[in-house]
């Protein structure tokens, strides 16, 4: 693994790489983090060809917000780490708690009053779907067969995990040390990023980060390397207007995938959910051109 999780009581055996400092991982600030989200989702809709489902999405985020703050995970409630070889919160293996269900029933209430038709009919079938069914389909999802759960469901699905995991991830008490590379994946949960940030404040401008999809996770890669495969030799980027738009996407002629990247040092308002979700435009083009996406949108789903 190459971002590994130490433990507070070891991390004075794995000091801070003294030649850069870099941290490399950082946890969420969940609240922040989905008002900007919202935030940006609605900012984006203005004039957009999509502007409905950002405004969809929007009221997601927004809705997660409200029910982070009305039933937060109980502190210390992580279950037994995994083996030291795995991420510490694999999505495949880490045993759920009941408590995601409860998020998810509180999610489908909390957006059912607000719901089209169409969203209302998916969210009144999730209401009706008993305990067991949501653990199979959630253990689908999260194992990648978004077939078995049906694209209309695994975005909620998915929501409420993430809200789950999110939370996890910010009670594990240790830091991430950097272990050489391989850095497809989360290293706190093992899943794809949605997206790279280059970071453009704080104690990292100018970095590149992975966002994961599902805990919210993000950490370091260093720029100009694709982030599937890690060679360097055939990346080209790929805007759909001006060369200075502050989201691209990173494509790899070595592995034939692309990944977006936001810049954050040219615009503090993006957000990488929000604003690969708007640039869905670059992903079409992208797939023209024989490309395909390593990373991951929770939104995205299609059941392919
Ligand atoms: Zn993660
Ligand atoms: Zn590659």
């Amino acid at each position: 693994m190459a971002i590994r999780i130490i433990p507070e009581d070891q991390l004075a055996s794995w000091p801070l790489d003294a030649v850069s400092a870099i941290r490399p991982l950082l946890t969420a600030d969940l609240p922040r983090l989905y008002q900007q989200r919202a935030d940006r989702l609605r900012r984006l809709a203005a004039d957009h060809p999509f502007a409905d489902y950002l405004h969809f999405v929007a009221g997601v985020v927004d809705a997660q917000r409200r029910v982070l703050q009305a039933m937060p995970l109980e502190a210390e409630s992580l279950p037994p780490a995994l083996d030291a070889n795995q991420p510490p919160l694999a999505a495949v293996r880490l045993p759920r708690i009941a408590y995601w269900r409860r998020v998810l029933r509180r999610l489908v209430g909390e957006l059912r009053p607000s719901a089209s038709p169409t969203v209302g009919r998916v969210l009144d079938a999730l209401a009706a779907t008993d305990d067991d069914s949501l653990e199979r389909q959630a253990q689908a999802l999260l194992a990648g067969d978004v077939a078995a759960v049906g694209s209309d469901r695994a975005v909620f699905i998915w929501t409420a995990l993430s809200l789950y995991w999110a939370q996890m991830a910010g009670q594990i008490r240790g830091q991430g040390r950097a272990d050489g590379g391989q850095r497809q994946c989360c290293p706190v949960c093992g899943s794809a990023p949605v997206a790279s940030v280059i970071k453009g404040s704080g104690n990292v401008p100018g970095l590149r980060y992975l966002h994961c999809s599902l805990c919210e996770s993000e950490w370091h890669m260093v720029r100009a390397i694709c982030s599937n495969c890690e060679q360097t030799d055939d990346i080209v980027y790929w805007s759909l207007d001006e060369q200075e738009s502050a989201v691209k996407a990173e494509s790899c002629g070595h592995c034939d995938s692309y990944l977006k990247i936001v810049f954050q040092d040219r615009d503090a308002l993006l957000e990488c959910v929000a604003d690969d979700l708007a640039s869905i435009m670059l992903d079409a083009r992208l797939e023209e051109q024989g490309f395909s996406r390593s990373g991951a949108s929770p939104f995205l789903f299609t059941a392919g």
